[in-house]
């Protein structure tokens, strides 16, 4: 049975309105997310999943929605240095995505095969107007990617042993989270098919921040069901059922490890 190790990096920071997160509640409170990726290691092979936002993406200070952000690739570089492994050491990126918050350094990675799904590809490839409108996709990925030796999947599979892929749209077509197996059981990177914990357990009533405080959030309403949508699902039918599939999996609310959550910046996972 392999054992990986999961060490969240920050790729960054954005600061958002929390209902932006989690539709309808604590409206105008600004908080302050990570652009997370995420570096696992079984003791052989070396994987990335997700690569942040480069920094042409971040014009005046601001990002999505206009919101105040920060990243490039230094903050890549900085963060797999901090966590010992250089880019030229990376043998698979994972890709959650390819928003441009999760895909757009992936030229540093040269070296790597780059998996993502095919559904994601095609959204890229001709995204729909309201896509364009918002940028979620940046087509100066697709020369930069048709570099790389990328490959597409279709569904769910296993990559490494111990590493697994299951296909969860609703965030876009090809949305998917990898299931990675630890001494400690089995952790699920979820990428934004749930940016932050109370999306996937919206009873909570607290957050923990980037600094460490904790901070007051509204709970959902009983009747709202297993979850909460953020602002940016596409396809709610879809992403419904992609959330109920994950927490059907989940072994506990710790074995989560949502795309943008700020508690777990400094944790490491197995
Ligand atoms: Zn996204």
């Amino acid at each position: 049975m392999s054992q990986w190790v999961i060490r969240p990096l920050v790729f960054g920071t954005i600061e958002v309105k929390k209902e932006q997160l989690t539709t309808g509640l604590d409206v105008g409170v600004p908080i302050t997310v990570p652009y997370l990726g995420f570096y696992l290691t079984d003791g052989r092979n070396k994987v990335l999943c997700d690569t942040g936002i480069n920094a042409k993406y971040i014009v005046d200070g601001k990002a999505w929605a206009g919101n105040p952000a920060a990243g490039g690739q230094e903050w890549v570089l900085k963060a797999l240095a901090a966590a010992e492994v250089g880019p030229d050491e990376i043998d698979v990126v994972i890709y959650s995505h390819l928003h441009n918050d999760h895909a757009g350094n992936c030229h540093l990675f040269p070296r790597a095969r780059h998996v993502f799904q095919d559904a994601e590809w095609k959204d890229l490839l001709d995204p729909l107007p309201s896509m364009v409108i918002r940028g979620d996709f940046d087509q100066s990925l697709i020369p930069e990617m048709k570099n790389l030796d990328c490959q597409r999947l279709v569904g769910d599979g296993e990559l490494f042993a111990g590493l697994s892929i299951i296909l969860t749209p609703g965030h876009t077509a090809g949305s998917q989270c990898l299931l990675v197996s630890t001494r400690r059981g089995v952790y699920i990177i979820a990428g934004d098919t749930i940016h932050v914990l109370p999306i996937a357990f919206p009873s909570m009533t607290e957050m923990t921040l980037l600094d460490g405080k904790k901070m007051k959030i509204t709970p959902a309403p009983k009747h709202w069901g297993a979850a909460v949508p953020s602002s940016l699902v596409y396809n709610h039918y879809a992403w419904y059922r992609s959330v109920y599939r994950i927490q059907a999996l989940l072994t506990g609310p710790e074995y989560l490890v949502p795309g943008h959550e700020p508690s777990i910046v400094d944790k490491v996972f197995g």
